[in-house]
């Protein structure tokens, strides 16, 4: 279905997607759907997993940072084709859990925070490679900033409603940025700020 790089194929192959959706969608894991991971929130469709790890076109000395952990699964994907992966969640029961997910499945390169992922993560910038699994109506500024020069960054763009989103690849250049529209979607919405506990 367009997924075709080999290294990301193998990559989602070595990740078992039933470990990071909840008991009652077991049956489910291996459809290509996106389910409900709590807090809201959804884990995309694997479709969407592939499309977006191949268009990151990670190699394997890279730092690549992740906006939105939400259950790790897409996380865990990129960790098998980075040297070292940055996730940042907003929701803490969802952080919590994927981080017990990835000692499970020894995942020791992840590094996973709390914290509004649309300022990125300064003490660790800048970044090879930037994928945001949530909606923003803007790019956000910091994290063009922390992306390196020649970087590449995966992100959902559109309405907080998902009526009108699609996913764009932005590839940081000596006087700016380049912006390429790849596939219509639907992604929950990035929000500023940490959830009132
Ligand atoms: N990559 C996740 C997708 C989860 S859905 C997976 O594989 O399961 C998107 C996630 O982004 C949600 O968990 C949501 O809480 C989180 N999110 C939304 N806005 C955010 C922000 N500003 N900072 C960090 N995380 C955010």
């Amino acid at each position: 279905m367009g997924v075709s790089d080999t290294r990301t194929l193998s990559a989602i192959e070595r990740i078992p997607r039933e470990m990071f959706v909840a008991d009652p969608f077991l049956d489910q894991a291996y459809e290509n759907t996106a389910l409900p991971i709590g807090c809201g929130q959804t884990v995309s469709q694997p479709l969407v997993v592939g499309l977006m790890t191949q268009a990151l076109e990670i190699g394997e000395r890279m730092k690549v940072l992740e906006v939105g952990t939400g259950s790790g699964y897409q996380a865990a994907v990129l960790s098998q084709l980075c040297r070292r992966l940055y996730s940042v969640e907003r929701h803490k029961p969802l952080l919590a859990q994927a981080e017990e997910r990835f000692k499970r499945l020894r995942l020791h390169n992840i590094t996973c925070r709390l914290g509004d992922g649309s300022r990125g993560w300064p003490e660790q910038a800048p970044f090879d490679r930037i994928m945001v699994t949530a909606a923003a109506h803007d790019i956000p500024p910091a994290l063009v900033d922390q992306l390196k020069p020649d970087g590449i960054m995966v992100l959902p763009l559109g309405d907080a409603i998902g009526i009108c989103q699609e996913l764009v690849r932005i590839t940081k250049t000596a006087d700016g940025i380049d912006i390429h529209p790849f596939l219509p979607v639907r992604f929950v919405p990035l929000v500023e700020g940490l959830p009132e506990e």
